[in-house]
């Protein structure tokens, strides 16, 4: 079986015959997005389909590990710096992956695996593991809110919200 990436590169043949129409350049569109969604990276979670973002939103969905911003603040500098942006919004969900495992054990698994790595290095990586998914989102907002690289009115505009997978139910936490 070929792996994943050679089959993208042949399905990609049949992409370009069939469906592929160009996708319009910046300079004909207006700089977008103009909102910036962060989602946790989970297989299950889809936020455009659960919450029906569309291109109407001018949103675009950042996906990390637990959906925290933390190591994206430069991300919304860049995109602010080009689009100006109007709104942040993190995303977080119940069962998520980040509440079964702690910093301690990724950091350790790295160091299983990679027996040279720094230690002082390894303090510095952080995906947002928690057992509160609520306060974790408080805490992700906080990081935006505190961030002395994004602009002030932008900061101040961050929600967020849990979205619960068992009801369907999305509820602002800030
Ligand atoms: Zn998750």
């Amino acid at each position: 079986m070929a792996s994943l990436a050679e089959q993208l590169l042949k399905r990609n043949e049949a992409y370009i015959e069939h469906r592929h129409r160009p996708i319009p350049l910046f300079t004909d569109l207006g700089f977008t997005p103009k909102k910036m969604i962060f989602s946790c990276i989970d297989a299950r979670i889809k936020p455009a389909e659960l919450l029906g973002i569309t291109d109407a939103d001018e949103a675009v969905i950042v996906r990390t590990a637990s959906g925290t911003p933390a190591r994206n603040l430069i991300d919304i500098a860049a995109i602010d710096n080009l689009t100006t942006l109007t709104e942040l919004i993190v995303i977080k969900h119940t069962d998520c992956g980040a509440t079964y495992m702690t910093d301690d054990q990724i950091r350790a698994h790295i160091r299983t695996h990679n027996a040279d790595v720094d230690g002082q290095v390894l303090k510095d990586y952080s995906v947002g593991t928690t057992h509160d998914i609520v306060e974790r989102t408080r805490q992700d907002v906080k990081l935006i809110k505190n961030s002395p690289i994004i602009r002030k009115e932008l900061r101040d505009t961050v929600s967020g919200l849990v979205f619960n997978i068992t009801t369907g139910k999305l509820a602002r936490i800030v």
